[in-house]
């Protein structure tokens, strides 16, 4: 039998006011799956690509939200591993800012004991995207210089904490003096205030010339190509998001101009595309957080009602750390 359940969808794409609570029915979950009663969804850019349509929904209405947390209520057949009741976290492509969800097995990952649901929403996205950032992408280790873009945002404070305790030497970019002095808590050495200061020529001075391993930047057309100066030959450029809007297509011998670099667009769903790396992932990501080495920033909690103003917040660029809607 379907169930009633709240959810905030989308009917057309645009501003956040397109953004409906309304009432879908969801079936019961089928093979492999199971229902899960979300406690709290996280908010993320990603969301708003969906929104605006620069990222297309299989089909209209859609439900947003890529990221949730809470129990399962419901198991469908050949389900092995999970029983009702237990606490889970997931990342699913949409879906997520809803009352519950139905979610395939394999990308349920069940929640230790000390990791609260509003804590889970906040991270696993986001968490899972510092992990292979870090440990896959690029291997950070002890000794590298790394800049990480929007170093306050929701991934780059898990970025700063995480590397920082890799051994690296962090470099971060912030919009204000508040995120910045939240970068610098998070971790990150030295803070370049980039909307006010020359971010190559700080990240020259700082580095003695001598540049970093390794770019993150999820800013994306705001501070590219710029980013690229930043790095030591044969260094990486790592183009993991666009806050600021996409980069426009360029001419690949710049990565040889400026040090035979390389550059890479990666996605979590690539990375986490199988179960097994997602378990892997998911159990590094725990281990750093149960362990105290990367504190997970929630910024804000709201009703699911007010997704709406929790994305208009991230857009406009008023958020640190990670926001959570709470249901
Ligand atoms: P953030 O919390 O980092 O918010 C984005 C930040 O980008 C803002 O706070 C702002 O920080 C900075 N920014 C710079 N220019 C702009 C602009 N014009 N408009 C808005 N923000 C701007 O968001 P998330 O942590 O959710 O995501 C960070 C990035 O990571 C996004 O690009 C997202 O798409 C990407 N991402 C990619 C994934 C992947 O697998 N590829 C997975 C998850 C996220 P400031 O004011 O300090 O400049």
């Amino acid at each position: 039998m379907s169930v009633p359940v709240k959810a905030i969808r989308i009917h057309v794409f645009g501003g956040a006011d397109v953004l409906r609570l309304e009432e879908i029915e969801l079936p019961p979950p089928g093979k492999g799956e199971v229902l899960v009663r979300n406690h709290a969804a996280g908010v993320n850019f990603i969301d708003t690509y969906f929104r605006t349509g620069h990222y297309k929904p299989p089909s209209l209405p859609a439900t947003l939200g890529n990221e949730a947390a809470g129990e399962i209520i419901e198991i469908g057949k050949g389900v092995a591993g999970f029983k009702v009741g237990d606490r889970v976290a997931y990342v699913a492509t949409l879906g997520c800012y809803a009352e519950q969800r139905i979610v395939p097995v394999d990308r349920l990952l069940k929640l230790p004991k000390s990791i609260h649901y509003d804590t889970a929403a906040a991270m696993m996205l986001k968490g899972l995207t510092a992990q292979y950032l870090l440990r896959q992408t690029y291997k950070v280790r002890e000794g590298d210089t790394i800049l990480v873009q929007a170093a306050a945002g929701g991934v780059g404070l898990i970025l700063c904490q995480w590397a920082k305790a890799l051994g690296a030497t962090v470099i971060g970019t912030a919009g204000t003096p508040e995120k910045a002095k939240l970068a610098k808590k998070a971790g990150a050495k030295h803070v370049i205030l980039y909307r006010d200061e020359d971010f190559v020529a700080r990240v020259k001075e700082i580095t003695k010339g001598k540049l970093c391993a390794v770019v993150y930047d999820g800013v994306g057309k705001a501070t590219f190509p710029a980013s690229l100066d930043c790095i030591a030959p044969l260094g990486l450029f790592v183009s993991f998001g666009s806050a600021s809007g996409p980069i426009e297509a360029f001419d690949i011998n710049i990565l040889s101009a400026k040090g035979s670099l390389f550059a890479t667009r990666p996605t979590l769903n690539t990375y986490a595309a199988s179960p097994e790396n997602l378990a892997k992932m998911a159990r590094d990501l725990f281990r750093v957080v149960s362990a105290g080495a990367v504190h997970i920033p929630l910024h804000a909690t709201l009703p699911l009602a007010e997704a709406a103003a929790a994305q208009r917040s991230l857009e406009g660029r008023e958020t640190t750390g990670s926001t959570v809607l709470t249901i």
